[in-house]
């Protein structure tokens, strides 16, 4: 609530549940996604991310919950929210006989755009995807980057007003997917509503508003990145190195305090020392989203 107004919402999801036999796989998840605002959802492999991409799709229907997307009820009203929604999924399944123009081609019929728009919408693809002078390549003489820009660009060619991205740059080396980062953030500045899926936290730190961490398939916090980073880890962290025996020691006595800590192997890290003094010698540093993600799903980064 916003000034007692509700602020619009792009996605509404409340207590959606979603089974695959013994496997729960969304767990009584809420999600809201505010019009005009990025949203990611943030966990390790196997938390239940693509589940619920799969659920704003209707490609999967839920067993129990209210799921609602541009004001449409889901599953029901599922074609109406899917003409204005565009959708990236994970695996790329473009059209690899047919060159980048066609591809885009193809959808802009899809999405039933009218002819004589038809030129202008292929081309806004073209350039905000940074492909126009590749227009002519078939996908197959493409590099995996240049394949993920237009699978981006090809759900945005009927200028959807929420956008959904499954993991958009996974498998990508870290240099390529600035390519797609800066394609999301140009997105992300015209307005456009957007929801992505991943589980790299720099990705959700530099492009999200809003993360929710998801674990097991529920939501185990949400908020600005900033905001969870000084929620759950303060201000400071203080990482201490040395012989796995005594990264016991230190952990026992932080834990002794009150204070939470997050191992990284060679390392312990104590969670929300803003100002306290009386810890060994290691080395502080601002605390990061990383440490609130390990601290609440328990995963390590590798
Ligand atoms: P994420 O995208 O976060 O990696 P998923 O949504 O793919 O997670 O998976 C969540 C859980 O649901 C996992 O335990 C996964 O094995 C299970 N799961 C997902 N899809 C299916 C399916 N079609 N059949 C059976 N289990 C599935």
């Amino acid at each position: 609530m916003l000034n007692g107004v509700e602020h619009e919402l792009a996605i509404r999801l409340r207590g959606v549940v979603k089974r695959y036999g013994p496997i729960t796989a969304v767990d009584h998840l809420d999600l809201d996604v505010p019009l005009g605002t990025c949203v990611g959802l943030l966990g390790p492999n196997g938390a239940g991310k693509s589940t619920t991409m799969r659920l704003l799709t209707a490609q999967s229907i839920a067993d129990e919950g209210e799921l609602e997307v541009l004001g449409f009820r889901l599953p029901e009203e599922s074609k109406m929210a899917r003409a204005q929604s565009g959708v990236t999924p994970q695996l790329d399944n473009l059209d690899t006989t047919l060159t980048v123009e066609q591809n885009l081609l193809v959808f802009a019929h899809l999405y039933r755009i009218a002819r004589a728009d038809r030129r202008a919408a292929i081309e806004r693809a073209l350039e905000m995807a940074m492909l126009g002078d590749r227009r002519a390549s078939r996908v197959d003489k493409l590099s995996g980057g240049m394949r993920r820009r237009l699978l981006i660009a090809r759900a945005l060619i009927h200028r959807p007003r929420l956008v959904l991205l499954d993991e958009p740059t996974v498998g990508l080396d870290p240099q390529v997917r600035q390519g797609i980062w800066a394609l999301i953030d140009a997105l992300r500045s015209e307005g456009t509503t957007i929801l992505m899926s991943t589980h790299y936290i720099e990705e959700a730190q530099r492009l999200a508003d809003t993360v929710l961490i998801m674990s097991h398939g529920s939501a185990v916090a949400s908020g600005s990145p900033s905001d969870l980073v000084l929620e759950h880890a303060g201000r400071e962290v203080l990482e201490v190195y040395g012989q796995p025996a005594r990264l016991a020691e230190v952990e026992a006595q932080a834990k002794g305090e009150g204070l939470q800590t997050r191992g990284t192997g060679t390392s312990i890290s104590i969670l929300n020392v803003d100002g306290a003094t009386s810890f060994p010698a290691g080395e502080r540093r601002a605390a990061n989203l990383e440490d609130v993600f390990v601290l609440l799903t328990g995963e390590e980064i590798t």
